[in-house]
């Protein structure tokens, strides 16, 4: 059985949470497809407990924080500047400078037909799949085409799933469980520390091969927001949406 979370973006809070609930069902291996950091308030202790993770990917933002961001609104981007500052000013236990652990992450994971990627196996770090691309055949068809079974993504910071016939299968309409046995499918793994579907508890998935079982699990959003507040750079915007989820 394995873990796949995705898009923490420095929320220290939500991701402690989130290694408790994996940790509880006795599960060690943890896979993370990018944006460790960004958005959130303590982005080097994000990356201090993804070190144990078996397989870190790299999303847009740790791309953002080694060279320059790309496509980001000026609130992005301030929060960029200062995540980058953040990790100049640190070094994680043992010595290592923040900066090699995020460059030494890779774009995709591949095991057979699965794969793993921070966005689109088009484009790893960068492109969305949004689930209204459904309406937008021909932009998934060769989204598919690019992987045999499975591909988890996050980076929508949206969780549910996209068959081959081009369905967006929300959590709750699947009861948050999906068989994966019904052709290709893409499995967003939603956002543990910024979600954007409506509800606002840390999102992850586990696996064991069969099947993808959806997980929220709540945890204490008004710290990581109140220290949002604190920092000038990062805009009271990024902790208000903490509240809806949006
Ligand atoms: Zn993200």
């Amino acid at each position: 059985m394995r873990a796949i979370l995705s898009d923490v973006h420095g929320n220290a809070s939500a991701l402690r949470a989130v290694l408790e609930d994996i940790d509880k069902r006795g599960i060690k291996e943890i896979i993370s497809l990018g944006d460790l950091i960004g958005y959130g308030p303590e982005p080097i202790k994000c990356l201090e407990m993804a070190r144990s993770f078996s397989v870190s990917l790299m999303g847009n933002h740790e791309e953002a924080v080694l060279f320059e961001p790309e496509g980001f609104s000026k609130k992005a981007q301030s929060a960029v500047e200062w995540t980058r500052k953040q990790l100049s000013n640190a070094h994680l236990t043992g010595g290592e400078d923040p900066f090699e652990f995020v460059g030494s992450l890779l774009k995709r994971h591949s095991e057979g037909g699965l794969l793993w990627v921070h966005g689109s196996p088009r484009e790893p770090t960068q492109e969305y799949i949004f689930p209204n691309d459904i309406k937008r055949p021909h932009k998934l068809k060769p989204i598919f085409a690019r992987f045999d079974q499975v591909c988890f993504v996050g980076h929508t910071h949206y969780a549910g799933v996209i068959t081959e016939k081009l369905e967006f299968l929300m959590p709750p309409d699947l009861l948050n469980v999906y068989m994966i046995d019904q052709g290709k499918a893409i499995i967003n793994v939603g956002s543990v520390g910024q979600p954007r579907d409506g509800n606002p508890k840390a999102s992850y998935v586990t696996f064991d091969g069969d099947s993808v079982v959806f997980h929220r699990v709540p945890y204490d959003l008004k710290m990581t927001a109140d220290m949002i507040y604190k920092v000038p750079e990062l805009d009271n915007f990024l902790g208000d949406r903490l509240f809806k989820g949006k």
